[in-house]
C-alpha cells in the first residue's frame, strides 16, 4: 500500500492543501507552484503503486506529484526550480543501513593509513603523523590494511621505530585489530601476565610478551586510554561524514555502534539544523557485561539514552551487538575449526549474556543490530531471535550484518524470524584478502558459500544495504555493482565469483533505499517516492537500468536533496 493511501490525512496537513494524487487522477482546477520540479528522465520510485515516473514535483519539502511530464506541467511557477533528469535516475535517496559516521569520521581526522600499500608506505606515514602533531599526547589513527603485514601482525617495535617518545596506537581498516607501541603498551599495563579478555586476543611472542597486535576486545584494552577527542571535534567529524554520504546520494545513515560520548554531540547538531541526513543510531552495547544479572542495567542505559537523544532527525532504533570478530584474525565464531586451527574461534560477548541481552531488548522494542561475520555467530544471533519471538511475538524487526558465512540450513530462518540481512555489497568478490587471508583459514566447501546474498533473496529475506565505512567506500554504487557482479569494480569484466550468489539489480535498488527505510522505522517518511512523503530524492548522471552492470560504479551523483533541500551538487565540470 502507497503511503498516502495509508495516511492521507496527513498527509494533507503536512503540505497544508490538498495533494494531487497519480499522474491519471483528475487535475484540480489550481495547482499550488511546486518548489521543485525534477522531469524528463527515468524515475525508480521502489513503490510498487506507482512503479514507473518520469516526473516529480515537490513543495514544503513533501513530494506533492509522481508521475509523467504532462502531469507535472500544472506544477511549474515563475518561482519553481526545473531540473531535466535527462540521460540520468531518479531515486529515493539512498539508506546506509551499516555506517561509521561519528566514529569513522574521528579516525580519519587522525592518521588514516588505508591508502598505505607496504610497510614502509605505513611506517612513513605514521613518523609523518607524528612530526605534524608535535604537541598531541597519543599518536593515533586508523586503516592499515590487514594484508599489508605478514600474517596480518604489525609489530610494537615497527611502531617504536617511528614512535618512541609518546603511546602510539591504530586500529586497522576493518576495525578488529588494533596495533600499539611499547609505550601504550606499558600505559595500558598490558604485559606478559595479562589474561586474554573475552573476546579478545593479545597476539604474543615465545616469551609471551605482547607483540603490540591486539585482536578485537583486546584493543580496547589499550583504546580506553587514550584521550578523548571533544565535542567540538566529535561535531566536525558527523558534520564531514554527512557531507561525504550526501556526495554519493545517502540522505539516511544508521550509525552502527555509537558509544555514549558521541550522542551529545549528535543532538546539538540536530538542534542546529546542521544534521543534512536522516540519523538512526544503533547506540554500543557494553560488551564486558559479566554475566546474565548485568543485563537489566544495561538495558535501562539504552533505554535512557533513547529517550535523551531523540531530535527532529535523530533517534537511536537499535543497540549494537558484537557476536564475533572477523575471518582474517581467525576471530569469526564458526560452527567447525579453522583450517589447522584447534579452535573454532571466540564469540565477542558470552553466548548467555547475549541472548538474555538480545530478548531484553527485543521486549523493550529495541532492535538489535548484531556484528556476524561467521556461521557459528549467525546462528547464536539466529537462535537468540528466536528466543525473543518465542517471549514476545510482536517485538520489532532485527538484523545481523556483514553474514561473511551463514551456514546453508539458517538462511531460511532470516524471514520467518523477520530478521533483516544488512550486507556489504562491497565486499562480495574474491579479492587479495578473500585469497591470501580468507581461503586458507576456512578451506575450500566454505569458502564456496561466502557472503550468501543470492541464496538469502531468493529465501525472502529482508536485505538492507550498507558500506561499513570507513572501513570500506561509502559508495552505494560500486557496492552495488559488485552484488550484482560478484566482481571487484577494478576487476576486468569475467565471470561472477559464486554465480549462484548474484542479486538482482532491484533487490539492491530496493536493499537501498525503502528496505533501509522499513528497518530504520521510518518507512512513512521516506524509502519510496510517493506523494506525500518527504522528498529525499538523489538524481544520478546514469541510469543503472539502462547500462551493463560492469558501468554501474561509474554513475556519479549529480543531485542529492533532503527534505526538499539540495545537500549536494556536482559541479558543473563534473560529467
Ligand atoms: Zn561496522
Amino acid at each position: 500500500m502507497s503511503y498516502c493511501k495509508a495516511v492521507i490525512a496527513s498527509c494533507m496537513v503536512a503540505s497544508g492543501t490538498p495533494l494531487a494524487t497519480a499522474a491519471h487522477a483528475q487535475a484540480p482546477a489550481f495547482v499550488e507552484p511546486a518548489q521543485l520540479v525534477l522531469r524528463g528522465g527515468a524515475v525508480f520510485t521502489a513503490d510498487a503503486e506507482t512503479p514507473a515516473a518520469t516526473a516529480v514535483a515537490v513543495r514544503a519539502g513533501r513530494i506533492v506529484y509522481v508521475g509523467d511530464d504532462a502531469g507535472v506541467d500544472q506544477f511549474v511557477g515563475s518561482d519553481t526550480r526545473t531540473l531535466e533528469i535527462g540521460d540520468g535516475l531518479m531515486l529515493p535517496g539512498f539508506h546506509d543501513s551499516h555506517v561509521h559516521i561519528a566514529a569513522g569520521g574521528l579516525g580519519l581526522a587522525a592518521c588514516d593509513l588505508s591508502g598505505d600499500e607496504t610497510v614502509e608506505a605505513v611506517t612513513n606515514h605514521i613518523a609523518a603523523c607524528a612530526r605534524d602533531n608535535p604537541s598531541a599526547a597519543w599518536v593515533r589513527g586508523r586503516g592499515w590494511q590487514l594484508g599489508v603485514f605478514p600474517d596480518a601482525r604489525p609489530t610494537r617495535q615497527q611502531l617504536d621505530a617511528v614512535v618512541p617518545d609518546r603511546p602510539a596506537f591504530f586500529m586497522s581498516a576493518d576495525g578488529h585489530t588494533g596495533w600499539a607501541n611499547s609505550r601504550a603498551l606499558a600505559l595500558a599495563e598490558v604485559t606478559a601476565t595479562t589474561p586474554d579478555p573475552q573476546g579478545g586476543r593479545i597476539e604474543r611472542d615465545a616469551a609471551r610478551e605482547p607483540t603490540g597486535t591486539l585482536r578485537d576486545a583486546a584493543a580496547m584494552l589499550v583504546a580506553r586510554h587514550a584521550p578523548a577527542p571533544s565535542n567540538a571535534e566529535i561535531k566536525a567529524a558527523i558534520v564531514r561524514s554527512i557531507a561525504l554520504a550526501n556526495s554519493f546520494g545517502i540522505t539516511s545513515v544508521h550509525d552502527a555502534n555509537v558509544a555514549e560520548a558521541l550522542l551529545a554531540p549528535y543532538l546539538e547538531l540536530d538542534r542546529e539544523n546542521a544534521l543534512h541526513a536522516r540519523v538512526t543510531i544503533a547506540a554500543q552495547v557494553d560488551a564486558t557485561l559479566p554475566d546474565v544479572a548485568a543485563v537489566p542495567a544495561e538495558l535501562a542505559r539504552i533505554e535512557r539514552l533513547r529517550e535523551q537523544y531523540r531530535g527532529t532527525r535523530l533517534k537511536i532504533t537499535a543497540a549494537k551487538l558484537g557476536a564475533d570478530g572477523a575471518l582474517e584474525a581467525q576471530t569469526a565464531a564458526l560452527l567447525e575449526p579453522y583450517v589447522g586451527g584447534a579452535d573454532n574461534g571466540p564469540t565477542f560477548m558470552k553466548p548467555d549474556v547475549f541472548e538474555a541481552m538480545l530478548v531484553a531488548l527485543d521486549r523493550a522494542g529495541v532492535q538489535a543490530h548484531v556484528h556476524s561475520i561467521g556461521d557459528r555467530a549467525a546462528r547464536m544471533s539466529l537462535d537468540a531471535v528466536a528466543a525473543a519471538r518465542a517471549a514476545n511475538p510482536n517485538g520489532p524487526m532485527h538484523q545481523l550484518a556483514h553474514l561473511q558465512l551463514v551456514h546453508p540450513a539458517d538462511i531460511a530462518r532470516f524471514e520467518p524470524l523477520r530478521v533483516a540481512a544488512n550486507i556489504q555489497g562491497l565486499w562480495a568478490y574474491r579479492d587479495e584478502e578473500t585469497i591470501e587471508l580468507v581461503e586458507p583459514k576456512i578451506g575450500p566447501e566454505r569458502a564456496a558459500r561466502l557472503y550468501p546474498l543470492g541464496s538469502m533473496m531468493r529465501a525472502g529475506a529482508t536485505l538492507v544495504g550498507g558500506s561499513d565505512w570507513s572501513v570500506t567506500s561509502m559508495n552505494p554504487l560500486a557496492a552495488i555493482e559488485v552484488a550484482v557482479t560478484r566482481r571487484g569494480a577494478r576487476q576486468p569484466a569475467g565471470p561472477a565469483w559464486l554465480p549462484q550468489e548474484v542479486v538482482t539489480l532491484d533487490a539492491m535498488l530496493l536493499a537501498y533505499t525503502i528496505n533501509g527505510a522499513r528497518l530504520q522505522l521510518h518507512e512513512d517518511e521516506v524509502g519510496s517516492i510517493a506523494v506525500g512523503k518527504a522528498a529525499d530524492l538523489v538524481v544520478l548522471n546514469r541510469n543503472l537500468r539502462a547500462i551493463p552492470a560492469v558501468d554501474i560504479n561509474t554513475a556519479r551523483v549529480r543531485y542529492t536533496f533532503v527534505d526538499g533541500v539540495e545537500v549536494y551538487a556536482a559541479r558543473p565540470s563534473a560529467p
